[in-house]
């Protein structure tokens, strides 16, 4: 681990407005310690499990975000510890946080995650469906939710031509949304796209959040 490739991310990120989640999965809780040191304080994870491990071994000034698929039955153990919920991908998983969110008396923060790319192992929802979802009524008694903005990742591959595009149609996907639901909505302004081998074309494509793992911590 080189604080030098922090630093390069960092200094990419910077023209543009976004975040940086560094994806501390399967890292060790020295390597975690280390980047906390260089001053990085978002993390994200895509297990439950070791979310809630995490910020417990690390104490509570870390900004935790769940980048992973999330089942019903586990929502309840992630809140009211995690700060954005990247991959809700249903109106029953929203249901769900709601309902958990209420007990704690916290409005959760969520990213619709949306199927940009055309490969089978990609979740989340397709641009027809997240407009079934949002015109849903129940959507509106929900009040414990707050929905930031979506998630969405590309294809894994080398023509960067596909990511972009699929990044591009992400961001469209999000504009559409914006105006035809949330436009009285500043809280909606998030789009979470880009890891260590597409993030610079995530971010000119409008990428608000990055999530970053293999090349902070073995590049
Ligand atoms: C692992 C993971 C990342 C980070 O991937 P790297 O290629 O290591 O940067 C980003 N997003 C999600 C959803 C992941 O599971």
């Amino acid at each position: 681990m080189d604080i030098n490739n922090y630093r390069n991310v960092l200094d990419k990120l910077s023209p543009y407005k976004a975040k940086l989640i560094v994806v501390s999965k399967f890292r060790s809780f020295d390597e975690i310690e280390t980047v906390k040191s260089w001053g990085q304080n978002i993390f994200g994870e895509n297990r439950v499990q070791e979310l809630v491990l995490k910020n417990e071994l690390h104490g509570n000034d870390l900004e935790w975000h769940l980048i992973g698929s999330l089942q019903k039955n586990k929502v309840k153990s992630i809140i009211p510890i995690v700060k954005l919920i990247h991959s809700v991908d249903s109106l029953s998983l929203l249901q769900e946080i709601n309902k958990q969110a209420e007990k704690h008396n916290v409005v959760q923060e969520c990213l619709l995650q949306i199927k940009i790319a055309k490969e089978d192992t990609k979740q989340g929802l397709l641009p027809s469906e997240v407009n079934e979802l949002l015109s849903d009524e129940i959507l509106g008694q929900l009040n414990n939710i707050q929905i930031r903005g979506l998630m969405g990742m590309a294809t894994n591959t080398d023509e960067s031509h596909k990511i972009r595009s699929e990044f591009r149609q992400l961001r469209l996907l999000f504009e559409e949304i914006k105006q035809n639901y949330y436009s009285n909505d500043p809280l909606f302004s998030e789009i979470s796209a880009g890891m260590s081998d597409d993030f610079p074309i995530a971010l000119d494509e409008g990428s608000t959040f990055v999530r970053i793992g293999s090349l902070i911590f073995n590049p």
